[in-house]
Protein backbone atom coordinates (compact mmCIF):
# COMPACT_ATOMS: atom_id res chain seq x y z
CA UNK A 1 0.00 0.00 0.00
CA UNK A 2 2.89 2.37 0.98
CA UNK A 3 4.32 1.92 -2.57
CA UNK A 4 1.25 2.47 -4.17
CA UNK A 5 0.37 5.85 -2.32
CA UNK A 6 4.11 7.11 -3.14
CA UNK A 7 2.94 6.21 -6.59
CA UNK A 8 -0.10 7.80 -6.31
CA UNK A 9 0.93 11.35 -4.47
CA UNK A 10 0.64 13.29 -7.99
CA UNK A 11 1.07 16.24 -9.16
CA UNK A 12 0.31 17.91 -6.34
CA UNK A 13 2.98 16.61 -4.52
CA UNK A 14 5.35 17.49 -7.90
CA UNK A 15 3.68 21.12 -8.22
CA UNK A 16 4.92 21.64 -4.44
CA UNK A 17 8.42 20.68 -4.74
CA UNK A 18 8.52 22.37 -8.09
CA UNK A 19 6.96 25.78 -6.08
CA UNK A 20 9.89 25.38 -3.89
CA UNK A 21 12.64 26.17 -6.67
CA UNK A 22 10.90 29.05 -7.42
CA UNK A 23 12.32 29.31 -10.93
CA UNK A 24 9.53 30.90 -13.75
CA UNK A 25 10.01 27.71 -15.26
CA UNK A 26 8.97 25.72 -12.72
CA UNK A 27 6.22 27.86 -11.64
CA UNK A 28 4.71 27.70 -15.38
CA UNK A 29 5.51 24.00 -14.91
CA UNK A 30 3.40 23.81 -11.92
CA UNK A 31 0.66 26.42 -13.36
CA UNK A 32 0.07 23.40 -16.40
CA UNK A 33 0.73 20.59 -13.89
CA UNK A 34 -2.23 21.64 -11.94
CA UNK A 35 -4.97 21.21 -14.77
CA UNK A 36 -6.61 17.47 -15.30
CA UNK A 37 -9.10 16.76 -17.85
CA UNK A 38 -11.52 14.80 -14.82
CA UNK A 39 -11.15 15.29 -11.27
CA UNK A 40 -13.49 12.57 -9.12
CA UNK A 41 -14.55 13.50 -5.91
CA UNK A 42 -14.77 9.97 -3.63
CA UNK A 43 -12.43 6.94 -4.41
CA UNK A 44 -14.88 3.85 -3.57
CA UNK A 45 -16.71 1.27 -5.95
CA UNK A 46 -18.28 4.47 -8.05
CA UNK A 47 -15.37 6.86 -8.15
CA UNK A 48 -13.21 3.84 -8.90
CA UNK A 49 -15.55 2.24 -11.08
CA UNK A 50 -15.89 5.30 -13.07
CA UNK A 51 -12.13 6.16 -13.28
CA UNK A 52 -10.63 2.29 -14.64
CA UNK A 53 -13.47 2.41 -16.84
CA UNK A 54 -12.20 5.90 -18.36
CA UNK A 55 -9.01 4.85 -17.96
CA UNK A 56 -9.49 1.31 -20.14
CA UNK A 57 -11.42 3.81 -22.68
CA UNK A 58 -8.92 6.97 -23.02
CA UNK A 59 -5.31 5.95 -21.52
CA UNK A 60 -4.50 9.59 -22.10
CA UNK A 61 -6.72 10.75 -19.66
CA UNK A 62 -5.48 12.74 -16.48
CA UNK A 63 -7.81 11.56 -14.20
CA UNK A 64 -7.42 12.68 -10.40
CA UNK A 65 -8.92 10.89 -7.57
CA UNK A 66 -9.72 12.59 -4.32
CA UNK A 67 -10.64 10.31 -1.19
CA UNK A 68 -10.91 11.89 2.14
CA UNK A 69 -10.77 8.30 3.78
CA UNK A 70 -7.51 7.06 4.56
CA UNK A 71 -8.54 3.39 4.85
CA UNK A 72 -12.36 1.95 3.64
CA UNK A 73 -14.17 0.45 6.52
CA UNK A 74 -16.56 -1.81 6.06
CA UNK A 75 -20.05 -0.23 4.70
CA UNK A 76 -23.73 -1.47 3.66
CA UNK A 77 -23.92 -2.70 -0.34
CA UNK A 78 -22.59 -5.49 0.62
CA UNK A 79 -24.40 -8.00 -1.17
CA UNK A 80 -24.49 -7.63 -5.16
CA UNK A 81 -27.14 -8.33 -7.67
CA UNK A 82 -27.07 -10.45 -11.22
CA UNK A 83 -26.89 -6.56 -12.52
CA UNK A 84 -23.78 -5.47 -10.61
CA UNK A 85 -22.34 -8.48 -10.51
CA UNK A 86 -22.55 -8.59 -14.19
CA UNK A 87 -20.64 -4.77 -14.26
CA UNK A 88 -18.08 -6.40 -11.91
CA UNK A 89 -17.02 -9.65 -13.81
CA UNK A 90 -17.69 -8.59 -17.47
CA UNK A 91 -16.60 -5.29 -17.57
CA UNK A 92 -14.60 -4.35 -15.30
CA UNK A 93 -13.07 -7.68 -15.04
CA UNK A 94 -13.16 -8.65 -11.10
CA UNK A 95 -13.80 -12.61 -11.49
CA UNK A 96 -10.64 -14.07 -10.44
CA UNK A 97 -10.37 -11.30 -7.59
CA UNK A 98 -13.90 -11.53 -6.43
CA UNK A 99 -13.54 -16.00 -6.85
CA UNK A 100 -10.74 -15.20 -4.29
CA UNK A 101 -11.40 -12.71 -1.53
CA UNK A 102 -15.29 -12.72 -1.00
CA UNK A 103 -17.95 -15.11 -1.05
CA UNK A 104 -20.35 -16.62 -3.75
CA UNK A 105 -24.00 -15.74 -2.84
CA UNK A 106 -26.68 -18.11 -3.21
CA UNK A 107 -29.45 -15.84 -3.48
CA UNK A 108 -32.09 -14.21 -2.07
CA UNK A 109 -34.45 -15.59 0.73
CA UNK A 110 -37.21 -14.31 2.82
CA UNK A 111 -38.54 -15.56 6.32
CA UNK A 112 -42.24 -14.93 7.39
CA UNK A 113 -43.91 -15.80 10.50
CA UNK A 114 -47.50 -14.90 12.50
CA UNK A 115 -46.48 -15.68 16.00
CA UNK A 116 -43.34 -14.96 18.11
CA UNK A 117 -43.31 -18.36 19.13
CA UNK A 118 -43.89 -19.83 16.06
CA UNK A 119 -41.55 -23.39 15.53
CA UNK A 120 -38.59 -22.10 13.10
CA UNK A 121 -39.72 -24.73 10.81
CA UNK A 122 -43.23 -23.72 10.46
CA UNK A 123 -42.13 -20.57 9.22
CA UNK A 124 -42.59 -19.64 5.71
CA UNK A 125 -39.63 -19.37 3.52
CA UNK A 126 -39.13 -17.99 0.07
CA UNK A 127 -36.37 -18.86 -2.17
CA UNK A 128 -34.28 -20.63 -4.68
CA UNK A 129 -33.91 -24.42 -4.38
CA UNK A 130 -31.07 -24.94 -6.11
CA UNK A 131 -27.36 -22.90 -6.56
CA UNK A 132 -27.77 -19.59 -8.31
CA UNK A 133 -26.95 -19.71 -11.72
CA UNK A 134 -25.59 -16.34 -12.31
CA UNK A 135 -22.43 -15.07 -10.26
CA UNK A 136 -23.46 -12.75 -7.34
CA UNK A 137 -21.44 -11.85 -4.25
CA UNK A 138 -21.36 -11.03 -0.98
CA UNK A 139 -18.63 -8.64 -0.64
CA UNK A 140 -16.56 -6.66 2.01
CA UNK A 141 -16.83 -3.01 1.05
CA UNK A 142 -13.53 -2.24 2.85
CA UNK A 143 -11.33 -4.76 0.71
CA UNK A 144 -13.55 -4.60 -2.67
CA UNK A 145 -13.10 -1.01 -2.71
CA UNK A 146 -9.79 -0.86 -1.67
CA UNK A 147 -8.76 -3.24 -4.67
CA UNK A 148 -11.12 -1.19 -7.31
CA UNK A 149 -9.75 1.93 -6.08
CA UNK A 150 -5.46 0.33 -6.57
CA UNK A 151 -6.84 -0.76 -10.33
CA UNK A 152 -7.44 2.43 -11.18
CA UNK A 153 -4.20 4.05 -10.13
CA UNK A 154 -2.43 0.86 -11.57
CA UNK A 155 -3.82 2.18 -14.51
CA UNK A 156 -2.52 5.32 -14.45
CA UNK A 157 -5.14 7.74 -12.07
CA UNK A 158 -3.76 9.71 -9.50
CA UNK A 159 -4.59 9.61 -5.96
CA UNK A 160 -4.54 12.05 -3.00
CA UNK A 161 -5.94 10.25 0.11
CA UNK A 162 -6.56 10.98 2.89
CA UNK A 163 -7.43 14.16 1.39
CA UNK A 164 -11.19 16.00 1.59
CA UNK A 165 -12.73 17.96 -1.42
CA UNK A 166 -14.08 21.21 0.97
CA UNK A 167 -15.03 23.61 -1.71
CA UNK A 168 -15.53 23.68 -5.56
CA UNK A 169 -16.04 26.30 -8.25
CA UNK A 170 -18.15 25.56 -11.55
CA UNK A 171 -17.82 27.31 -14.85
CA UNK A 172 -19.53 26.22 -18.25
CA UNK A 173 -16.07 23.96 -19.68
CA UNK A 174 -14.30 24.19 -15.90
CA UNK A 175 -14.48 23.10 -12.50
CA UNK A 176 -11.93 24.28 -9.71
CA UNK A 177 -11.81 21.51 -6.75
CA UNK A 178 -9.53 22.70 -3.35
CA UNK A 179 -8.98 19.80 -0.91
CA UNK A 180 -6.09 20.46 1.82
CA UNK A 181 -4.34 23.22 1.03
CA UNK A 182 -4.75 22.77 -2.72
CA UNK A 183 -6.74 24.02 -5.66
CA UNK A 184 -6.68 22.26 -9.07
CA UNK A 185 -8.34 22.72 -12.32
CA UNK A 186 -10.28 20.41 -14.45
CA UNK A 187 -12.11 20.12 -17.55
CA UNK A 188 -14.32 17.72 -16.04
CA UNK A 189 -15.62 17.21 -12.25
CA UNK A 190 -17.41 13.65 -11.09
CA UNK A 191 -19.15 13.81 -7.75
CA UNK A 192 -18.77 10.31 -6.46
CA UNK A 193 -18.92 11.03 -2.78
CA UNK A 194 -21.89 8.90 -1.78
CA UNK A 195 -24.49 10.04 0.36
CA UNK A 196 -22.65 13.68 1.31
CA UNK A 197 -24.08 13.92 -2.78
CA UNK A 198 -21.64 17.16 -2.81
CA UNK A 199 -22.63 18.61 -5.59
CA UNK A 200 -26.55 17.87 -5.56
CA UNK A 201 -26.41 19.87 -2.07
CA UNK A 202 -24.12 22.64 -2.94
CA UNK A 203 -25.88 23.34 -6.28
CA UNK A 204 -29.29 22.74 -4.65
CA UNK A 205 -30.34 19.69 -6.30
CA UNK A 206 -30.77 17.38 -3.39
CA UNK A 207 -34.38 15.84 -2.97
CA UNK A 208 -35.20 13.98 -0.04
CA UNK A 209 -37.86 11.43 -1.29
CA UNK A 210 -40.54 11.92 1.53
CA UNK A 211 -43.01 9.65 0.06
CA UNK A 212 -40.44 6.77 1.22
CA UNK A 213 -39.70 7.37 5.31
CA UNK A 214 -37.31 4.46 5.57
CA UNK A 215 -34.82 3.75 8.38
CA UNK A 216 -32.02 1.82 8.93
CA UNK A 217 -29.98 0.21 11.72
CA UNK A 218 -27.31 -2.02 11.38
CA UNK A 219 -24.55 -3.92 12.81
CA UNK A 220 -21.95 -7.51 12.09
CA UNK A 221 -22.33 -9.58 14.53
CA UNK A 222 -19.55 -13.09 15.56
CA UNK A 223 -21.38 -16.20 16.43
CA UNK A 224 -24.38 -16.54 14.64
CA UNK A 225 -25.43 -19.76 13.76
CA UNK A 226 -24.51 -21.72 10.42
CA UNK A 227 -27.73 -22.33 8.78
CA UNK A 228 -26.71 -25.57 7.00
CA UNK A 229 -25.22 -26.52 10.21
CA UNK A 230 -25.38 -30.84 11.71
CA UNK A 231 -27.45 -29.49 14.57
CA UNK A 232 -29.79 -28.47 12.57
CA UNK A 233 -30.44 -30.88 10.36
CA UNK A 234 -30.71 -32.94 13.27
CA UNK A 235 -32.87 -30.70 14.83
CA UNK A 236 -34.68 -29.76 11.85
CA UNK A 237 -34.79 -32.65 9.08
CA UNK A 238 -37.53 -31.67 7.04
CA UNK A 239 -36.08 -28.00 6.84
CA UNK A 240 -32.26 -29.78 5.79
CA UNK A 241 -34.43 -31.80 3.34
CA UNK A 242 -36.39 -29.05 1.22
CA UNK A 243 -33.48 -26.87 0.15
CA UNK A 244 -30.57 -28.28 -2.10
CA UNK A 245 -28.52 -25.36 -2.16
CA UNK A 246 -26.17 -24.16 1.16
CA UNK A 247 -29.26 -21.32 3.07
CA UNK A 248 -25.88 -19.85 4.75
CA UNK A 249 -24.29 -18.18 1.69
CA UNK A 250 -27.87 -16.66 0.72
CA UNK A 251 -28.92 -12.99 1.51
CA UNK A 252 -31.31 -14.01 4.27
CA UNK A 253 -34.03 -11.81 4.58
CA UNK A 254 -37.06 -11.91 7.84
CA UNK A 255 -39.49 -10.06 6.74
CA UNK A 256 -42.95 -8.34 8.89
CA UNK A 257 -45.17 -5.62 8.83
CA UNK A 258 -43.54 -2.73 7.93
CA UNK A 259 -39.69 -3.99 8.40
CA UNK A 260 -37.49 -6.27 7.09
CA UNK A 261 -33.85 -7.34 8.33
CA UNK A 262 -31.23 -8.59 6.16
CA UNK A 263 -28.43 -11.07 7.38
CA UNK A 264 -25.98 -11.34 5.07
CA UNK A 265 -22.51 -13.55 5.56
CA UNK A 266 -19.10 -12.18 5.32
CA UNK A 267 -16.16 -13.81 4.30
CA UNK A 268 -14.21 -14.92 7.42
CA UNK A 269 -17.06 -15.64 9.38
CA UNK A 270 -19.01 -12.66 10.91
CA UNK A 271 -22.25 -11.28 9.79
CA UNK A 272 -23.83 -8.54 8.56
CA UNK A 273 -27.12 -7.90 9.67
CA UNK A 274 -29.75 -4.88 10.30
CA UNK A 275 -33.40 -3.52 9.92
CA UNK A 276 -35.21 -0.97 7.44
CA UNK A 277 -38.22 0.48 8.07
CA UNK A 278 -41.04 2.50 7.14
CA UNK A 279 -42.09 4.93 10.14
CA UNK A 280 -45.54 5.40 8.68
CA UNK A 281 -46.07 1.68 9.92
CA UNK A 282 -43.19 0.58 12.31
CA UNK A 283 -41.29 1.65 15.23
CA UNK A 284 -38.05 -0.04 16.43
CA UNK A 285 -39.04 -0.84 20.06
CA UNK A 286 -36.70 1.20 23.02
CA UNK A 287 -33.81 -0.57 24.62
CA UNK A 288 -30.28 0.54 26.43
CA UNK A 289 -29.07 1.42 23.15
CA UNK A 290 -29.02 1.30 18.97
CA UNK A 291 -27.28 -2.29 18.67
CA UNK A 292 -29.84 -3.61 21.76
CA UNK A 293 -32.54 -2.69 20.18
CA UNK A 294 -31.49 -4.05 16.81
CA UNK A 295 -30.35 -7.24 18.67
CA UNK A 296 -33.50 -7.51 20.50
CA UNK A 297 -35.35 -7.42 17.31
CA UNK A 298 -33.44 -10.02 15.48
CA UNK A 299 -34.77 -12.02 18.72
CA UNK A 300 -38.46 -11.42 18.60
CA UNK A 301 -38.53 -13.34 14.76
CA UNK A 302 -38.75 -16.94 15.63
CA UNK A 303 -36.36 -17.25 12.85
CA UNK A 304 -34.13 -14.61 14.23
CA UNK A 305 -34.37 -15.95 17.70
CA UNK A 306 -32.90 -19.70 16.71
CA UNK A 307 -30.00 -17.54 14.06
CA UNK A 308 -28.84 -14.56 17.09
CA UNK A 309 -29.61 -16.74 19.98
CA UNK A 310 -25.30 -16.66 20.50
CA UNK A 311 -24.72 -13.62 17.98
CA UNK A 312 -22.70 -10.87 19.49
CA UNK A 313 -22.54 -7.57 18.18
CA UNK A 314 -18.98 -6.42 17.23
CA UNK A 315 -17.92 -3.24 19.24
CA UNK A 316 -17.80 -0.35 17.50
CA UNK A 317 -19.58 -1.63 14.62
CA UNK A 318 -23.33 0.00 14.95
CA UNK A 319 -24.71 2.38 12.64
CA UNK A 320 -27.68 3.94 11.76
CA UNK A 321 -29.25 6.04 8.84
CA UNK A 322 -32.75 7.89 8.82
CA UNK A 323 -34.93 9.13 5.66
CA UNK A 324 -32.45 6.99 3.55
CA UNK A 325 -34.06 7.57 -0.09
CA UNK A 326 -33.17 10.77 -2.12
CA UNK A 327 -32.11 12.03 -5.76
CA UNK A 328 -30.58 14.89 -7.48
CA UNK A 329 -32.84 17.27 -9.58
CA UNK A 330 -30.14 17.57 -11.90
CA UNK A 331 -27.45 14.87 -12.82
CA UNK A 332 -24.80 16.76 -15.28
CA UNK A 333 -24.11 19.61 -16.91
CA UNK A 334 -21.39 21.35 -19.04
CA UNK A 335 -18.61 20.48 -16.20
CA UNK A 336 -19.89 18.40 -14.00
CA UNK A 337 -21.41 14.69 -13.60
CA UNK A 338 -22.80 12.86 -10.33
CA UNK A 339 -22.55 8.64 -10.22
CA UNK A 340 -24.04 6.24 -7.43
CA UNK A 341 -25.44 7.35 -4.41
CA UNK A 342 -23.97 11.08 -5.08
CA UNK A 343 -27.13 11.07 -7.75
CA UNK A 344 -29.89 9.45 -5.65
CA UNK A 345 -30.90 6.47 -3.49
CA UNK A 346 -33.78 4.00 -3.38
CA UNK A 347 -34.49 1.39 -0.44
CA UNK A 348 -31.89 -1.60 -0.27
CA UNK A 349 -34.43 -4.32 -0.33
CA UNK A 350 -33.42 -6.17 -3.77
CA UNK A 351 -30.00 -4.65 -3.23
CA UNK A 352 -29.91 -1.97 -6.02
CA UNK A 353 -27.73 0.55 -4.28
CA UNK A 354 -24.81 -0.98 -6.93
CA UNK A 355 -27.02 -1.43 -9.73
CA UNK A 356 -27.03 2.15 -9.88
CA UNK A 357 -23.09 2.97 -9.77
CA UNK A 358 -23.03 0.30 -12.45
CA UNK A 359 -24.77 1.86 -14.95
CA UNK A 360 -24.28 5.39 -13.93
CA UNK A 361 -20.17 4.82 -13.46
CA UNK A 362 -19.99 3.46 -16.72
CA UNK A 363 -22.10 5.65 -18.82
CA UNK A 364 -20.28 8.69 -17.07
CA UNK A 365 -16.92 6.84 -18.16
CA UNK A 366 -18.37 6.83 -21.81
CA UNK A 367 -19.09 9.96 -22.24
CA UNK A 368 -16.27 11.43 -20.57
CA UNK A 369 -13.82 9.29 -23.00
CA UNK A 370 -15.78 10.36 -26.06
CA UNK A 371 -16.14 14.20 -25.03
CA UNK A 372 -11.84 13.93 -24.13
CA UNK A 373 -11.30 12.61 -27.73
CA UNK A 374 -13.09 15.52 -29.03
CA UNK A 375 -16.71 14.68 -29.73
CA UNK A 376 -19.46 16.54 -28.86
CA UNK A 377 -21.43 15.02 -26.04
CA UNK A 378 -24.46 17.69 -25.21
CA UNK A 379 -26.95 15.04 -26.58
CA UNK A 380 -25.47 12.27 -24.24
CA UNK A 381 -25.68 14.83 -21.36
CA UNK A 382 -29.49 15.78 -22.01
CA UNK A 383 -30.15 12.21 -21.97
CA UNK A 384 -28.35 11.76 -18.46
CA UNK A 385 -30.30 14.75 -17.33
CA UNK A 386 -33.76 13.55 -19.04
CA UNK A 387 -33.43 9.51 -18.22
CA UNK A 388 -32.09 9.46 -14.76
CA UNK A 389 -35.59 11.37 -13.02
CA UNK A 390 -37.07 8.51 -15.19
CA UNK A 391 -35.19 5.65 -14.37
CA UNK A 392 -35.20 6.71 -10.32
CA UNK A 393 -39.19 7.40 -10.68
CA UNK A 394 -39.82 4.22 -12.08
CA UNK A 395 -37.31 2.21 -10.09
CA UNK A 396 -39.11 3.45 -7.05
CA UNK A 397 -42.49 3.35 -8.31
CA UNK A 398 -42.63 -0.12 -9.55
CA UNK A 399 -40.42 -2.06 -6.65
CA UNK A 400 -40.69 0.19 -3.71
CA UNK A 401 -43.24 2.68 -3.53
CA UNK A 402 -45.49 1.61 -0.35
CA UNK A 403 -43.96 -2.03 -0.13
CA UNK A 404 -43.38 -2.38 3.47
CA UNK A 405 -47.58 -2.30 3.76
CA UNK A 406 -47.51 -6.06 2.63
CA UNK A 407 -43.75 -7.13 2.88
CA UNK A 408 -45.22 -8.82 6.13
CA UNK A 409 -47.56 -11.17 4.56
CA UNK A 410 -46.36 -13.93 2.77
CA UNK A 411 -48.78 -14.66 0.07
CA UNK A 412 -48.61 -11.43 -0.97
CA UNK A 413 -44.63 -11.15 -1.15
CA UNK A 414 -44.32 -14.04 -2.90
CA UNK A 415 -46.27 -12.67 -5.86
CA UNK A 416 -44.11 -9.52 -5.77
CA UNK A 417 -40.87 -11.72 -5.31
CA UNK A 418 -41.45 -13.69 -7.99
CA UNK A 419 -42.74 -11.15 -10.32
CA UNK A 420 -40.11 -8.32 -9.63
CA UNK A 421 -37.64 -10.36 -9.84
CA UNK A 422 -38.91 -12.03 -13.00
CA UNK A 423 -39.32 -8.42 -14.85
CA UNK A 424 -35.84 -7.59 -13.50
CA UNK A 425 -34.69 -10.95 -15.62
CA UNK A 426 -36.92 -9.93 -18.73
CA UNK A 427 -35.72 -6.15 -18.78
CA UNK A 428 -32.32 -5.84 -17.36
CA UNK A 429 -30.67 -9.19 -16.78
CA UNK A 430 -31.05 -10.78 -20.06
CA UNK A 431 -30.44 -7.65 -21.92
CA UNK A 432 -26.69 -7.11 -19.92
CA UNK A 433 -25.79 -10.71 -20.57
CA UNK A 434 -26.34 -10.73 -24.16
CA UNK A 435 -24.37 -7.32 -24.84
CA UNK A 436 -23.00 -5.77 -21.28
CA UNK A 437 -20.61 -3.01 -23.34
CA UNK A 438 -23.68 -1.53 -24.96
CA UNK A 439 -26.86 -2.20 -21.95
CA UNK A 440 -24.95 -0.60 -19.05
CA UNK A 441 -25.03 2.53 -21.43
CA UNK A 442 -28.72 2.47 -21.33
CA UNK A 443 -30.43 3.46 -18.20
CA UNK A 444 -33.37 0.97 -17.06
CA UNK A 445 -37.08 1.97 -18.27
CA UNK A 446 -36.05 3.93 -21.52
CA UNK A 447 -38.52 4.85 -23.67
CA UNK A 448 -41.82 3.69 -24.76
CA UNK A 449 -41.26 0.41 -23.54
CA UNK A 450 -39.50 1.00 -20.43
CA UNK A 451 -42.84 2.93 -19.04
CA UNK A 452 -45.06 0.19 -20.47
CA UNK A 453 -43.26 -2.61 -18.21
CA UNK A 454 -42.97 0.34 -15.77
CA UNK A 455 -46.79 1.13 -15.94
CA UNK A 456 -47.95 -2.97 -15.35
CA UNK A 457 -45.39 -3.33 -12.98
CA UNK A 458 -46.57 -0.10 -10.88
CA UNK A 459 -50.02 -1.90 -11.31
CA UNK A 460 -49.56 -4.92 -9.41
CA UNK A 461 -47.43 -3.21 -6.74
CA UNK A 462 -50.70 -0.73 -5.99
CA UNK A 463 -52.99 -3.98 -6.01
CA UNK A 464 -50.64 -5.96 -3.43
CA UNK A 465 -50.88 -2.48 -1.07
CA UNK A 466 -55.00 -2.49 -1.60
CA UNK A 467 -54.96 -6.43 -0.91
CA UNK A 468 -52.58 -6.04 1.98
CA UNK A 469 -55.01 -2.96 3.48
CA UNK A 470 -57.97 -5.28 3.15
CA UNK A 471 -56.21 -7.84 5.05
CA UNK A 472 -55.52 -5.55 7.97
CA UNK A 473 -58.67 -4.15 7.96
CA UNK A 474 -60.31 -7.85 7.76
CA UNK A 475 -57.60 -8.94 10.68
CA UNK A 476 -56.21 -11.55 8.02
CA UNK A 477 -53.25 -10.13 7.61
CA UNK A 478 -50.30 -12.89 7.47
CA UNK A 479 -52.59 -15.55 8.37
CA UNK A 480 -50.98 -17.95 5.87
CA UNK A 481 -47.56 -17.29 7.68
CA UNK A 482 -46.85 -20.94 8.70
CA UNK A 483 -46.36 -24.11 7.18
CA UNK A 484 -45.60 -23.98 3.59
CA UNK A 485 -42.57 -23.00 1.59
CA UNK A 486 -41.93 -21.52 -2.21
CA UNK A 487 -38.86 -23.06 -3.21
CA UNK A 488 -38.40 -22.36 -6.77
CA UNK A 489 -35.70 -23.19 -9.63
CA UNK A 490 -34.19 -20.15 -9.50
CA UNK A 491 -34.02 -17.49 -12.21
CA UNK A 492 -32.00 -18.29 -15.24
CA UNK A 493 -31.11 -15.31 -17.77
CA UNK A 494 -33.33 -16.88 -20.48
CA UNK A 495 -37.28 -18.10 -21.01
CA UNK A 496 -37.45 -20.32 -18.51
CA UNK A 497 -37.48 -17.28 -16.52
CA UNK A 498 -41.29 -17.09 -17.41
CA UNK A 499 -42.10 -20.09 -15.79
CA UNK A 500 -41.66 -17.71 -12.31
CA UNK A 501 -43.52 -14.90 -13.81
CA UNK A 502 -46.33 -17.25 -14.06
CA UNK A 503 -45.91 -18.64 -10.58
CA UNK A 504 -46.21 -15.37 -9.38
CA UNK A 505 -49.40 -14.39 -11.36
CA UNK A 506 -50.88 -17.23 -9.59
CA UNK A 507 -50.28 -16.00 -6.02
CA UNK A 508 -51.15 -12.47 -6.68
CA UNK A 509 -54.56 -13.67 -8.74
CA UNK A 510 -55.42 -16.34 -5.70
CA UNK A 511 -54.88 -13.23 -3.60
CA UNK A 512 -57.59 -11.26 -5.50
CA UNK A 513 -60.04 -14.41 -5.05
CA UNK A 514 -59.54 -14.18 -0.97
CA UNK A 515 -59.68 -10.23 -1.31
CA UNK A 516 -63.41 -11.17 -3.30
CA UNK A 517 -64.15 -13.21 -0.79
CA UNK A 518 -63.17 -10.69 2.55
CA UNK A 519 -64.95 -7.71 0.72
CA UNK A 520 -68.16 -10.11 0.51
CA UNK A 521 -67.84 -11.52 3.92
CA UNK A 522 -68.23 -9.42 7.71
CA UNK A 523 -64.63 -9.44 8.86
CA UNK A 524 -63.55 -9.07 12.29
CA UNK A 525 -61.66 -5.32 12.12
CA UNK A 526 -58.63 -5.17 14.27
CA UNK A 527 -56.45 -1.94 13.75
CA UNK A 528 -56.32 0.71 11.08
CA UNK A 529 -55.72 -0.62 7.75
CA UNK A 530 -53.36 1.72 6.71
CA UNK A 531 -52.10 3.27 9.70
CA UNK A 532 -51.39 0.56 12.11
CA UNK A 533 -48.14 1.05 13.96
CA UNK A 534 -46.44 -1.91 14.96
CA UNK A 535 -43.72 -1.86 17.54
CA UNK A 536 -40.97 -4.08 17.08
CA UNK A 537 -43.41 -7.00 17.13
CA UNK A 538 -41.63 -9.52 15.22
CA UNK A 539 -44.92 -11.63 14.07
CA UNK A 540 -46.21 -10.41 10.68
CA UNK A 541 -49.27 -8.21 11.96
CA UNK A 542 -52.17 -7.20 14.74
CA UNK A 543 -54.11 -11.25 14.51
C1 LIG B 1 -28.86 0.21 4.83
C2 LIG B 1 -28.29 0.05 3.45
C3 LIG B 1 -28.05 -1.22 2.93
C4 LIG B 1 -27.53 -1.37 1.64
N1 LIG B 1 -27.33 -2.62 1.13
C5 LIG B 1 -26.93 -2.75 -0.14
C6 LIG B 1 -26.72 -4.03 -0.70
O1 LIG B 1 -26.86 -5.05 -0.04
N2 LIG B 1 -26.34 -4.11 -2.00
C7 LIG B 1 -26.13 -2.99 -2.77
O2 LIG B 1 -25.82 -3.11 -3.95
N3 LIG B 1 -26.27 -1.76 -2.24
C8 LIG B 1 -26.66 -1.62 -0.96
N4 LIG B 1 -26.77 -0.38 -0.43
C9 LIG B 1 -26.38 0.77 -1.25
C10 LIG B 1 -24.86 0.89 -1.33
O3 LIG B 1 -24.33 0.97 -0.03
C11 LIG B 1 -24.49 2.14 -2.12
O4 LIG B 1 -25.26 2.19 -3.29
C12 LIG B 1 -23.01 2.17 -2.49
O5 LIG B 1 -22.20 1.98 -1.36
C13 LIG B 1 -22.68 3.52 -3.12
O6 LIG B 1 -21.32 3.54 -3.50
P1 LIG B 1 -20.66 4.93 -3.92
O7 LIG B 1 -19.26 4.63 -4.34
O8 LIG B 1 -21.54 5.65 -4.85
O9 LIG B 1 -20.65 5.78 -2.58
P2 LIG B 1 -19.87 5.47 -1.22
O10 LIG B 1 -19.61 4.03 -1.10
O11 LIG B 1 -20.65 6.15 -0.15
O12 LIG B 1 -18.48 6.20 -1.41
C14 LIG B 1 -18.35 7.59 -1.38
C15 LIG B 1 -16.88 7.91 -1.16
O13 LIG B 1 -16.69 9.32 -1.26
C16 LIG B 1 -15.80 9.75 -0.24
N5 LIG B 1 -16.10 11.15 0.02
C17 LIG B 1 -17.26 11.68 0.46
N6 LIG B 1 -17.16 13.01 0.58
C18 LIG B 1 -15.90 13.34 0.19
C19 LIG B 1 -15.18 14.57 0.11
N7 LIG B 1 -15.75 15.72 0.46
N8 LIG B 1 -13.91 14.54 -0.33
C20 LIG B 1 -13.32 13.37 -0.68
N9 LIG B 1 -13.95 12.17 -0.60
C21 LIG B 1 -15.22 12.16 -0.17
C22 LIG B 1 -16.14 8.84 0.95
O14 LIG B 1 -15.07 8.77 1.86
C23 LIG B 1 -16.40 7.50 0.24
O15 LIG B 1 -15.24 6.72 0.14
C24 LIG B 1 -27.25 -0.21 0.86
C25 LIG B 1 -27.46 1.06 1.40
C26 LIG B 1 -27.98 1.20 2.67
C27 LIG B 1 -28.22 2.58 3.21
Amino acid sequence: MSMRRDRSLGVASIVAEALRFQSPESIIFAAMELDYDVVIIGGAFSGAATALMLKRKHPAARVLIIEKAGEFDRKVGESTTELSSCYMTRLLGLTNYLGHHHLAKQGLRMWFANRPDQPFDDCVELGAKYQARLPTFQVDRSTLDQHMLELAVDAGCELQRPAKVTALELESDRAYVTYETHRVSTRWLVDASGRGAMLARKLGHFQPNTEHPINAVWARFTGVKDWDSYEWREKFRDYANACRTSRNWATNHLMGHGWWCWIIPLRGGDVSAGIVYDSRIFKLAEGANLGERLRAHLLSHPVGAEIFGNAQIIEGDVHAYSAMPYSSLKVCDTSWLTVGDAAGFIDPLYSPGLDFCSYTSCFVADLLARSLAGEDVSRSLAYYNEQYPVTYRLWFETLYKDKYYYMGDAELMAAALLLDVGMYFIGLVIPVYKDPEREFLHLPFEGTAGRVVGAMMKFYNRRLVVLAKRRLAKGCYGRRNAGWRELYDGFVPDGRVRKLIRKGLFHWWRAELTNLRLILTPGVKQGAASGSTATSTAVAAPL
